[in-house]
């Protein structure tokens, strides 16, 4: 047995807990070792039964003597008591609906028990204490001391996990080898990895479990930083195709637009084709808040490219998107011959220049081989495009449009078959903290539109308390009777099944509105004049489709067209719909505030005055902070910042799909970790590039280099 061996071969593992421990990504012993806590229990405490305080928290250690599983004809649930008894007293422990409980337990024996002590008018009891059977208080795992509390999932407790994991570490702690660099923890005091695996474990102080987990998140930044640094040194090394400025066709193409840019598009626009001036790849991210028209800069460097002779790739994150992009960027390039082709999942589409600018269906197999020809100039799809199958003969600049991770790693799939790297614009309207920034996209170049495109209204944004839901849909009722349009958002699809019973968590989750039943509801009893659709994740594309095709169809009085779209976050991203004028929230406080603001971002885009509603029935004080922190800011980076403030990292929206670690994420806060890392990471690249000296390193950063390209 060793670190990697997986948990299909350890004992007491079956193929239930396997699934199980799958969910959390767990699949080695590797893996186990590095599930962390979420948080401790204290149960140090322990003292004599005489001494125990009501409402207490406290270890005992005694004997059983008496014990016993009945069930309440009422209510119909298991009931165990015993009796505990030690040198000074004895008292009542009672656990409910654990009727196995007395295979494990029986009378005369020996156990801790750990819990609260609660009243009732039968006297004093603990109430669902955590137990541990034997004598000796120095090798306990679950009670009479500092106990780890794990994110669990249905089945898998954290008592389980300490179960399994505590003779495994005794077991595999001789091949737990050292992964940082001696001089580092000696130089920032940390803890060496197999003192940090106890402590954050089975911690002897609360002390000493935080400096482990400080060596662990000191380890994972270093990490991150050290992959991050090492992708631009080997992409600085890299050969690019030189793109000039055609500074005419850009000029022809400025004028043809219906606008005029704004000065941030026009900055970002020229760092841009500066940067394919060059003959090393750009790796350049844009941010620029939902509106503030990243598609036109990108689509002028992609007219750059493609006069040059070269093509563009163009991924978005979903269906709906590709083929908006499709239609927006067919509609930027109607006045230049170029051919555009659309990779979807079921319907690919391709307008050819030759056909003057007609849009028509196209197979997979002539979409792929007119790619592999050059002859597509540009194509536009998702994930779809970094299939093996899609190959480009001349593939010069990759667009990615809200794909926050690390683009290095498309790129790199996307010029599998170049010996040139092509140029990489990202582009993200998620706002994200300067310290994120920093770590995750460390190896890129920044560019901002902090400015909106003159003569947009500002969005009025309320909350809506469940009382003021009447007259909500009256004005909503105005509005689609103005010919405007109306979002309404969901937290989550399917309401629930009214027969089943329901557990206490799910009874909060019952309460939140889902999109099938609003649906129902506006469509039945609110609305029954005017068309309602509906939009989640799922639909089919062809479904989903159509339902935005009908929500674009938006001159008024349009045959088909749909006034009220309920949906799930599915509309996040990019969705432009300019006679949609409210967005109303339901659940408002189970959205992050950079998603909120994205939401919120869905209208506003035309000419009419818009409307964000947050609905919410929450009390509590900080849902209220961050909904004010909503209504006040309309700076989505402003509100990323404070989003990190009052939820803290662990929550912050979007995380996720950075692919950082949740223990991790606390030491994001930290700003000076960051630079410390960086800095570290800088001098050993620069002492040793390859990390030759440092086989455990690379070994790590390997495995660092799977996971993000996995998530
Ligand atoms: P995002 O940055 O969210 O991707 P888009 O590129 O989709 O924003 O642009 C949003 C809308 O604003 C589009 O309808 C686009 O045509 C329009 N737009 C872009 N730039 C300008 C501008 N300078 N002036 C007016 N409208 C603009
Ligand atoms: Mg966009």
């Amino acid at each position: 047995m060793n670190l990697s061996t997986s948990i299909e071969n350890i004992k007491g593992i079956g193929p239930v807990f396997q699934r199980r421990l799958k969910k959390f990504g767990i699949k080695t012993i590797q893996d186990l070792f590095f599930h962390f806590p979420r948080r401790y229990e204290d149960f140090s405490n322990l003292i004599p039964i005489s001494k125990l305080k009501i409402n207490e928290v406290c270890t005992l250690q005694g004997k059983i003597t008496y014990i016993k599983t009945s069930r309440s004809w009422k209510k119909r649930i298991y009931i165990t008591e015993a009796i505990i008894e030690d040198k000074t007293g004895a008292i009542k422990a009672i656990w409910f609906n654990q009727p196995y409980l007395t295979k494990t337990l029986r009378a005369d024996d020996s156990v801790f028990l750990s819990g609260k002590v609660t009243i009732s008018k039968n006297g004093a009891y603990l109430s669902n204490p955590i137990y541990e059977k034997g004598d000796f208080s120095l090798d306990l795992t679950h009670t009479g001391r500092l106990i780890p509390v794990y994110p669990e999932t249905v089945g898998l407790s954290s008592r389980w996990i300490r179960y399994i994991l505590k003779p495994l570490l005794i077991n595999l702690e001789n091949q737990i080898k050292e992964t940082l660099p001696e001089e580092l923890l000696k130089e920032f005091d940390l803890m060496p990895i197999k003192k940090a695996l106890w402590e954050v474990h089975f911690p002897s102080s609360l002390e000493l479990s935080q400096k482990a987990q400080k060596r662990f998140s000191f380890e994972e930044l270093f990490y991150i930083e050290l992959f991050v640094l090492r992708e631009r040194n080997r992409l600085n090394k890299e050969k690019s195709v030189s793109l000039p400025i055609k500074l005419e066709i850009i000029q022809d193409f400025v004028k043809s637009l219906p606008f005029k840019l704004t000065d941030a598009q026009k900055k970002s626009s020229w760092r841009i084709l500066k940067d394919l001036e060059r003959p090393r790849p750009m790796n350049r991210l844009l941010e620029g808040d939902v509106g503030s028209g990243k598609t036109v800069v990108a689509a002028m460097a992609a007219l750059n490219t493609i006069k040059h002779g070269y093509q563009t790739a163009f991924m978005v994150p979903t269906e709906i998107l590709s083929k908006q992009h499709f239609q927006e960027i067919a509609k930027l390039f109607s006045d230049f011959r170029i051919n555009i082709g659309l990779l979807t999942g079921k319907q690919d589409q391709f307008r050819s220049k030759k056909l003057k600018n007609q849009v028509i269906e196209i197979s997979r197999a002539k979409l792929l081989k007119k790619t592999l020809e050059g002859e597509i100039d540009i194509l536009i799809g998702t994930h779809a495009l970094i299939q093996d199958k899609v190959k480009f003969g001349k593939l010069g600049l990759v667009v990615l449009d809200e794909q926050h991770r690390f683009g290095v790693e498309q790129r790199a799939k996307l010029c599998r078959s170049h010996n040139m790297v092509p140029h990489l614009l990202s582009m993200t309207a998620t706002p994200i903290p300067r310290t994120l920034a920093l770590t995750v996209y460390g190896d890129l170049d920044l560019s901002l539109i902090d400015e909106l495109p003159k003569g947009r209204k500002k969005i009025i944004t309320k909350t809506v308390k469940p009382n003021q839901r009447k007259e909500t849909y009256e004005f909503i009722r105005q509005e689609v009777e103005k010919g405007r349009q109306v979002f309404v958002i969901c937290p989550r699809i399917e309401g629930n099944n009214k027969n089943e019973e329901l557990s206490e968590a799910k009874m909060s989750w019952a309460k939140v509105k889902a999109v099938k039943d609003e649906y129902e509801k506006l469509n039945k009893e609110i609305f029954p004049d005017l068309k309602i659709g509906m939009l989640h994740g799922k639909m089919t594309p062809k479904e989903k489709e159509n339902i935005m095709s009908a929500f674009g169809r938006s001159a008024v009085g349009g045959r088909d067209r749909i006034d009220i779209l309920v949906s799930t976050s599915v509309v996040e991203v990019g969705i432009d719909v300019p006679n949609a004028t409210v967005m109303m929230i339901e659940g408002s406080e189970r959205f992050g505030l950079a998603q909120l603001h994205q939401f919120r971002g869905r209208v506003g885009r035309g000419e009419h005055q818009s409307y964000c509603l947050l609905f919410t029935d929450s009390s509590s004080s900080k849902t209220h902070q961050r909904l004010n922190a909503l209504i006040k800011s309309e700076n989505g980076f402003a509100l990323a910042e404070k989003d990190l403030e009052i939820r803290g990292p662990g929550d912050f929206s979007g995380t996720r799909q950075w692919g950082i670690p949740d223990l991790m994420m606390s030491s994001l806060k930290d700003i000076s970790l960051v630079e410390k890392t960086r800095e570290s990471a800088k001098q050993i690249l620069i002492q040793d590039p390859q990390l030759k000296n440092f086989p455990q390193l690379r070994e790590k950063l390997d495995r660092f280099r799977q996971r993000i390209h996995l998530e």
